[in-house]
Formats: structure tokens, sequence, C-alpha cells
């Protein structure tokens, strides 16, 4: 078994559901008392959000390249980014690490292209929703990504900073996301929804929705764990 490293804190909310997922995957597959071997750093996200907001991008990278360093000393073999949003800045995260890092919208495009779908909503902060980075991905592997609307957008980021990462669920905001996902199937003709905030799992679920749901933690942590036990 590898040994997962897990680039967590942002926010710890999605990082609690990671680890939950990656040790009852991993006991699922060997039993017994099996759970799997991980280690995690935890960067302060009070930090690493204000230097988002204030574009600080090169500052966020150097603390998480130093967690990603840490993470390979404490022997790690591979290495989650328990974040979409922070995929931004892979290039200068992995600059002087020797291990791989398992991409979350690879791993994302890999279950899409599974079900055959070609036409996808994508949810997020405004930085992955509104950048290249993490759309491009998906746009290789050949599937056509629609975002929501100005106005739409502006909500979803600010129920992601404001409530899901403080552990807040709010109903109205779970109503409000749902309305954004059936007026984009009705509109955009979208196939399914990427739940592309590893925070947004926590507020709407397939169980809310008949289109297919790919939620980007559990699609990131057991593919983790397939890589582990491969
Ligand atoms: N966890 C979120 C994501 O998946 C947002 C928090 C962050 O900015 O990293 O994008």
């Amino acid at each position: 078994m590898k040994t997962i490293g897990i680039l967590g804190g942002m926010s710890w909310e999605s990082s609690a559901l990671y680890y939950k997922i990656i040790n009852e995957a991993t006991h699922a597959h060997l039993g017994g008392q099996h759970n799997a071997r991980s280690v995690m750093v935890t960067v302060d996200f009070d930090t690493i959000e204000q230097l988002q907001h204030a574009d600080r991008w090169d500052e966020a990278a150097a603390i998480l390249r130093d967690a990603a360093q840490a993470l390979e000393r404490a022997g790690a073999d591979f290495i989650l980014i328990a974040t979409n949003t922070m995929h931004k800045l892979l290039p200068q995260i992995r600059e002087g690490i020797t291990i791989p890092f398992h991409h979350i919208a690879q791993a994302t495009a890999d279950a899409i292209k599974e079900q055959g779908l070609t036409r996808i909503g994508l949810l997020g902060t405004r930085f992955t929703m509104e950048e290249d980075f993490y759309k491009q991905i998906l746009i290789d592997n050949g599937i056509d990504v629609v975002i929501p609307k100005e106005s739409e957008r502006d909500l979803i980021h600010k129920v992601i900073y404001n409530e899901l990462c403080l552990g807040t669920i709010e109903n109205a905001s779970k109503e409000a996301y749902l309305d954004i996902i059936a007026r984009m199937v009705q509109d955009d003709n979208i196939e399914g929804v990427i739940l592309g905030c590893t925070e947004i799992g926590m507020l709407i679920s397939q169980e809310d929705l008949t289109l297919p749901v790919f939620d980007t933690t559990e699609i990131h942590a057991l593919s983790a764990v397939s890589e582990a036990l491969r």
C-alpha cells in the first residue's frame, strides 16, 4: 500500500471528508483492521484565503510548496491537493518535489468519460469557474464545460467562502444552488454537474438531483485509494 499525502486545510471541513472517505474505502477494499497509510499537512486557511482574494498567489504558492515538501519528507508516495482552486498553483507547488501529484480535474474528467457524458456544468469558486487552469483539463479530455452566469457565479463563490468553508449549511443556499443547476439544465443542456469545490458536497449531493453529479471530493479521494492500492 502506498502512503497518500494530503495537502489539507483548504478548508479543514473538506479535508476531514477526504480523511474519512480514504480510510473507509481502504477498509472496504482490504477488510480486517485496515485503513489507509497517509500523512496530512494542514495549512491555515485564513492566510490562504486572504492571499487568494488579495491576488497574492505567489505567496500562497510558497506556503503550499513548503507543505508539499513536508509531505514528501514524511514519506508520502504521492500528493493530493485537497482543493480544486489551488490546483491553479500546481506548476509552482510541484517545483523541487519529486513525488507525483494526483490531479483532481483529471480524476474528475476520467469519471465523466466513464459515464460517456460530454457536456457538463461546473460549480466552484470564481477562480475555478472563470480561469483556464481547471477547465482546460476537462476540455482536453473532450468535455464541453458550461459555467453559470455572472450573478450565479458570485452567489456560488460567496456561499463557499462565507458558509461552507466555515461548516455552515443554509437551506436557502442549497435551494439557490439547485435553482442554478436546474436553469443550466434547461438553458445550457448540461448532462451532468461537477461539484468543483471540495465543500459543495456538504450542501448538495446526488440525492437532490436526477442528473449525474460529480462530487470532486469523493472522486479525488476514491481515485487516490485506487492509486494507493494499485
Ligand atoms: N475547497 C475549495 C475548492 O475546492 C475552495 C477553497 C479554496 O480556495 O481552496 O476549490
